[in-house]
């Protein structure tokens, strides 16, 4: 296998988790049938059912169980016991789909994305891939851009959206314009079809020999060869009429595709007839792709219109000029962008007046001069200066560089997350989001679309792939209410109504589900309509594959109406909580919020969502934990579940607090503060346990281990003593526990004084002694002190403080939290108010301050209290206090301020790889030490680094240990592949969980700072 990786942390995990769970009883004989037949997962407890229930789609409804088959034996035994049991089949890859296409109500799902995802040959000359179906369509590119390829269908959720699903789905992207959709590139498959046999698809001329040795043989795979071609040749006339000429279109089954010219000859390849078909006809075990190149170079140009219909009126034209890509954006988009912190900035560069852009994205395999390409292009869509001229841009932005071109496409590419995080019920909901019609009908189609909009009393935003004829065009409704959806429907009639009239198809990008099947028989009309079911009954003759999707059965009509996640029927308890939920809209609308996109299923960049990474397990994606706060509240698990042991154990506790969901969930799905409230509420149910009391009080502990050091440190080696504490707290015996120090920061502050006077200070700063800082590694501290003083600051301890309240707040002990917060706000408060900063050493306590404060206090002290708080890194970066720094590497000239100063012999203070803390990652203020230690002279390597995997006390915890560590096995793979000479960490967990990896404790940047300075 190609492309395997170390998952031997990961897997003592899985067995260390010997969770007693209790099969729903309508299926444990064929759970018990699996189990022995399988190697892979079996699950079929309600917990996995809800899990499972949900897509990215407006659908739910609990499948029977789910199987995660770890080779193709394990498929063909599931689909054959499922058969048996008379129990209906869905494989299924990162659930990512819009349609509803991977929610099937009492199926067993065949959970394709954990173990079956490799790599398993890639033919570089003749540019072929074979993977297997749960492999990842990034980590595909990624390997195969080593040899300048890629698969070119590129869905906007390729980062966690599999390859099986994107057969499944027949999948594209922005540059379909260019190179299709995914059946163009998908030349054979092994599929495992209703029986649990094994067909191998793949070109096959008509009437060769190939052919009759196929036929001849007169089993299965002969009929389902001779009743598709005969469906084809049949329904000639109605298959050219029918099926829309568009370059997408993935509405119903590809019986135009399916036999095909090539060479003079007639070609059938049954792969194409399976691309798109969302399971229904068979189980796609191993796919071979081909490939294209990899275009060197690329270049944009944003065209800015003054209405919308005008930019519509410029997309035929658009086509013309070789673009690659032709993406529309709207004001809606713009205004949305404008309000969000996140995205404010990409819209800067948007004139002011666009009602529309139109983005064409120019590729350096089709043009040698792109300054010549856009240029021609302006010259056709720019205004020659007269404001009235109709369908004609007033503004063009051109980009050349990687970095501009990726501001832009940020902005397109936000639009969905954007749109997602409205607050209150009406929605922008898919169900007609991706009907596609000829690029030059868009203009009539979408002036067309606003009237059945206004005539429903909604509106939508006009986003997407105007040059494939494809706007995403979401109206907001209410599904909780039956008016809502009743709308939902007649919008959707009248829509499918309007996209035949422009000759296009219902689904141009996301496929049938359990929204549009319903509406296939309209767009293809009785006769093709037979042919599908007869498709379907041919591969799959009880029906039982993904039932419901792309056909129906005259008894079981499809209706969009059903199986909503929501519906009239749904309603959810807003429980009282003790920390304030209000800026989220309520608890309830926090959680509502998941809409099941997936991206908290993506390893490859961010923060979110750590146990993911490491255990590939549904259960432990933020979305995993949505699904199941949602069935807690709403009714679908049983009362109380939210607070009974197995719903601690199982879904909050392994969720690590990282906050990392909090800023890449790209509606702000705050899974760290709903578990803090939950935990928080379990333990007024449930009381304490020793542990929980050790840890929210761990300064209690560090200060008596402080005072008893070097006893303390000796003890804690001694093996019965150390014992003693694994089993009465619960303790990790792999975890060597910190060693205390008698010479505290705060005795050491306290016996010196000052070096720079208040009065002569450029700043003056409160130092916050934090429990490991004080008690454990004081030397950070006095770091801090010693860069602070150079640079001309007072510095005094922060006295009469407690702690932050962290690690209280992370095990939901909130009271104590609290308790901490109104003490340190009104403590530092008047300081703050005369001018004075606080600055911390650990970023989790800087945080606290700055964000969870606001939810556990009210009060104007608060926020300024918040504002004035620090992380050390962040007070020097923020204050450019480093510029103030008599620095070793370089003297700076005169009234020189800002710039690096220059380096000693041409070289630099040494390299340091850069951890940085997931708490100020989920603030956007984890920046701030790179940039201030590339200032003082060091090369900086900053990884796109996750949570280390130590969390506070999770990594301490015995039964939390494995994924802890198979967690931090990510980081320190990053760390080795880093040209980095030192690993750097401002957080002391992540300075722990390196530093027993590694044996060697990594430095806080600040000690990095105190080494650049002169003396
Ligand atoms: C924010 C967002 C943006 C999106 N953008 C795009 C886009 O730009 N273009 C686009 O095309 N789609 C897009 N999608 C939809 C979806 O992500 C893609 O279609 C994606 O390719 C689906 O992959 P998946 O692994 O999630 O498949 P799933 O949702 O798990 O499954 C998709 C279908 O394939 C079937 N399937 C899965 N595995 C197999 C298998 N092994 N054998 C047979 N059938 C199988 C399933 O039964 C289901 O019917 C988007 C979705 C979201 C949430
Ligand atoms: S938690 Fe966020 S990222 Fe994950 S599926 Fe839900 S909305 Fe998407
Ligand atoms: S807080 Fe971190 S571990 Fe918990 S769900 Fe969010 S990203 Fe995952």
């Amino acid at each position: 296998m190609i492309g395997e990786r170390d998952w031997s942390d990961f897997q003592t995990f899985q067995q260390s988790r010997d969770y007693e769970v209790t099969d729903v009883e309508a299926y444990t004989d064929l759970a018990r049938e699996l189990r022995a037949a399988v190697t892979g997962e079996v699950r079929f407890d309600e917990y996995a059912q809800v899990l499972y229930a949900t897509d990215g789609s407006i659908y739910r409804a609990r499948p029977a169980g789910v199987v995660i088959p770890r080779d193709i034996a394990d498929v063909q035994e599931t689909v054959k016991l499922a058969a048996k049991h008379d129990v209906p089949v869905l494989p299924r890859g990162a659930g990512s789909s819009l349609a509803g296409q991977a929610v099937g109500p009492g199926c067993v799902v065949i959970d394709f994305s954990k173990y079956m995802n490799d790599i398993l040959a890639f033919d570089t000359e003749g540019r072929r891939v074979t993977v297997q179906p749960g492999v990842v369509q990034d980590h595909l590119d990624g390997y195969l851009a080593t040899e300048g390829l890629k698969f070119a269908p590129d869905p906007a959720s390729a980062n966690r959206a599999t390859i099986g699903g994107g057969i499944g789905n027949n999948s594209t992207g922005a540059h379909s314009v260019r190179y299709g959709i995914t059946d163009a590139y998908t030349e054979e498959l092994q599929v495992v079809l209703a029986d649990g046999s094994v067909i191998h698809t793949r070109d096959v001329v008509l009437d060769s020999d190939e052919w009759d040795a196929i036929v001849e043989k007169d089993d299965r795979e002969a009929h389902l060869y001779e009743t598709v071609r005969a469906l084809v040749e049949d329904n000639a006339e109605e298959i050219e009429r029918r099926y829309p000429k568009l370059k997408r279109s993935v509405s119903g089954y590809n019986l135009h595709k399916v036999i095909f010219e090539r060479d003079g000859e007639r070609v059938i390849n049954l792969s194409k007839l399976l691309v798109g078909s969302e399971g229904t006809l068979g189980v796609v075990v191993e796919a071979t792709l081909s490939l294209v190149t990899v275009p060197e170079e690329t270049a944009l140009v944003l065209f800015a219109f003054d209405d919308l219909i005008d930019a519509m009126v410029a997309v035929p034209d658009a086509l013309d000029f070789g673009a690659s890509a032709v993406e529309l954006m709207d004001d809606e988009v713009f205004r949305m962008a404008r309000e969000s912190s996140e995205y404010a900035q990409y819209v800067e560069q948007i004139p002011d007046g666009a009602e529309a852009t139109l983005m064409l994205e120019f590729d350096s395999e089709l043009h040698d001069d792109f300054e010549k390409a856009i240029s021609a292009a302006s010259e056709h869509f720019l205004r020659d200066g007269g404001e009235s001229e109709r369908g004609k841009a007033f503004a063009a932005i051109e980009a050349y560089e990687d970095a501009d071109q990726a501001d832009i496409w940020k902005l397109r590419k936000a639009a969905i997350p954007l749109l997602m995080s409205l607050e209150g019920d009406p929605k922008p909901y898919p169900f007609i989001e991706d009907a596609s019609v000829p690029p030059e009908e868009l203009a009539t189609y979408v002036q067309a679309f606003e009237d059945v909009l206004a005539d429903h009393g909604t509106s939508a935003a006009y986003f997407a792939h105007a040059g494939s004829g494809t706007l995403h065009i979401r109206p907001i409704l209410n599904l909780k209410q039956g008016q809502g959806i009743e709308t939902m429907r007649s919008i959707t009639d009248a829509i499918t109504d309007l996209v035949l009239e422009h000759h296009g198809s219902f689904s141009g990008e996301h496929g049938d589900g359990l929204a549009r099947t319903e509406w296939n028989p309209k767009m293809y009309g009785p006769d093709l309509w037979a042919a599908f079911k007869e498709v379907k009954s041919a591969f799959d003759p009880d029906w039982r594959l993904n039932p419901g999707k792309v056909v129906f059965r005259d008894d079981d009509p499809a209706d969009m109406r059903k199986n909503l996640r929501y519906g009239e029927a749904y309603s959810s308890i807003e429980p009282t909580t003790t920390l304030d939920f209000e800026d989220d809209g309520g608890f309830a609308h926090l959680v509502e919020l998941c809409n099941g996109c997936g991206t908290c299923r993506q390893i490859g960049s961010g923060t979110m969502c750590p146990t993911y990474r490491a255990s590939r397990d549904e259960a432990e994606t933020t979305r995993g934990r949505a699904n199941m706060l949602r069935a807690a509240i709403s009714g679908d698990l049983p009362e109380d579940e939210l607070y009974s042991e197995r719903f601690q154990t199982e879904i909050l506790d392994l969720c690590v607090g990282c906050k990392g969901c909090k800023n890449d969930c790209p509606t702000g799905v705050d899974l760290a503060k709903l578990k803090a409230e939950v935990k928080h509420q379990y333990h007024e149910r449930e009381g304490l346990t020793v542990r929980d009391r050790l840890f929210a009080n761990i300064d209690t502990a560090a200060r008596l281990g402080s005072a008893l050091a070097p006893i303390s440190n000796w003890a804690s080696e001694v093996p019965g003593a150390r014992n003693v504490m694994e089993r009465v707290a619960g303790l990790a015996p792999e975890r060597e526990l910190p060693r205390f120090t008698r010479h505290t920061l705060t005795r050491w502050m306290n016996d010196r004084t000052a070096l720079v006077s208040e009065h002569e200070a450029t700043h003056r700063v409160l130092l916050f002694p934090d429990t490991y800082t004080n008690y454990v590694t004081p030397e950070i501290g006095k770091a801090a002190v010693r860069v602070l003083e150079a640079a001309g600051v007072h510095v005094r301890l922060a006295t009469d403080v407690k702690p932050s309240g962290r690690a209280a707040y992370s095990m939901g002990m909130l009271d104590v939290a609290r308790e901490r917060a109104e003490h340190n706000v009104s403590a530092l408060a008047p300081r703050v108010g005369d001018g004075w900063s606080v600055v911390c050493l650990e970023p989790a306590d800087a945080v606290m301050f700055q964000d969870e404060y606001g939810d556990l206090l009210s009060g104007p002290d608060v926020a300024t209290v918040g504002a004035s708080v620090y992380e050390v890194m962040e007070f020097l970066d923020v204050h450019r206090i480093d510029e103030l720094l008599p620095l070793r590497v370089g003297e700076r000239a005169e009234g020189e301020t800002g710039a690096q100063p220059a380096m000693v012999d041409g070289g630099t203070l040494g390299s340091l790889t850069y951890h940085g803390h997931c708490n100020q990652k989920a603030l956007n203020r984890d920046h701030h030490a790179v940039g201030v230690l590339r200032r003082v002279g060091y090369d900086v390597d900053p990884l796109d680094s996750g949570c280390c995997g130590m969390a506070g006390s999770f990594g301490y915890e015995e039964e939390h240990y494995d994924l802890s560590k198979a967690i931090g096995r990510i980081l320190f793979d990053q760390v080795d592949a880093s040209p980095g000479d030192t690993v750097v960490a401002p957080g002391a967990s992540c300075r722990t969980q390196l530093g027993d990896h590694s044996g060697q404790r990594p430095p806080h940047p600040i000690e990095k700072v105190a080494e650049a300075l002169v003396g």
